[in-house]
């Protein structure tokens, strides 16, 4: 980050030592320099130029005018250096400590976090997000698409049974490989919802294919959510790709986090390295 902030100031001193210098020669036809006969020379210069209809070096350049690009060099040369240093420095100004944006994945476990809850179609949600839930699966329905609300909120004691149920069939390596660790499924956070077709709720990769799934990541945002585990981006959440897992973060986060391909673990990052944590 240094060396990159250190290389523009370069670029923008050699063009401002430039500029000066051009400068500097349109103040000599002024007159305000002593090198009487230099000045003299320019004048001819000038002159001959007028006759011939050419603008002279002190019209190329007048002070105020030198300034205003001396000025322009060096915002420019300040925004290379912060875009390169930082390319996602327009991210929105919000406070990752905010309950929307409570992190449940393998490295982050939130124990036995139990928000307060509220039934819509049969499942529960953070009370706090349950109108933009109902709001985003009628702006769905609208478009004619058959919106299943599958799986909401799963509490501590739940994902403990259905953890304990895997390692009794398959031992503990192979169950967290299929069902989260109670304390590390964000199912938890009552934030978040599967959402399938009612005429294709199979959950894997393939439900990108539905015109349900191509409306609802082209829209979730608007509501406030995401695709919490997009494809390619496994290594990052823990999480194999999961189409029908959507998350809320809140418009403004969900806006960002889409916009730019990130994941929640990314778009959290940004603020924890300027906080100087982790
Ligand atoms: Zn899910």
């Amino acid at each position: 980050m240094r060396r990159l902030t250190a290389a523009a100031a370069v670029l923008s001193l050699s063009l401002l030592t430039g500029i000066g210098a051009l400068a500097a020669e349109g103040q000599d036809t002024e007159g305000q320099n002593t090198e009487g006969q230099n000045i003299q020379d320019r004048n001819a210069e000038s002159r001959n130029a007028a006759e011939q209809n050419l603008p002279g070096p002190a019209e190329l350049l007048v002070g105020p005018a030198s300034e205003m690009i001396a000025q322009q060099v060096i915002r420019i040369g300040e925004e290379v250096a912060a875009a390169a240093a930082d390319p996602y420095r327009d991210r929105p100004d919000i406070d990752p400590d905010d309950w929307m944006y409570i992190l449940a994945n393998p490295w982050n476990d939130i124990g036995d976090y139990t928000p307060e809850l509220v039934s819509l179609e049969g499942q529960q949600f953070d009370v706090r997000i349950a109108e933009n839930m109902k709001a985003m699966a009628e702006a769905a329905r609208a478009e004619g698409l058959s919106v299943v609300l599958s799986s909401g909120y799963r509490s501590y004691a739940t994902q403990t049974y259905l953890f304990n149920r895997k390692v009794s069939q398959y031992g503990e390596a192979v169950a967290e490989t299929i069902v989260a660790r109670p304390g590390t499924s964000e199912h938890q956070t009552g934030l978040c919802c599967d959402i399938t077709d009612r005429y294709y709720e199979m959950k894997d990769a393939s439900l990108e294919n539905t015109q349900m799934y191509k409306w609802m990541s082209e829209h979730c945002d608007e509501f406030g959510f995401i695709v919490r585990f997009p494809k390619g981006k496994e290594d990052v959440t823990g999480i194999i790709y999961e189409p029908w897992h959507f998350r809320y973060v809140g418009v403004e986060a969900a806006t960002y986090i889409m916009e730019h391909d990130l994941t929640l673990e990314e778009f959290l990052a940004l603020y924890r390295d300027e906080a100087g944590a982790e």
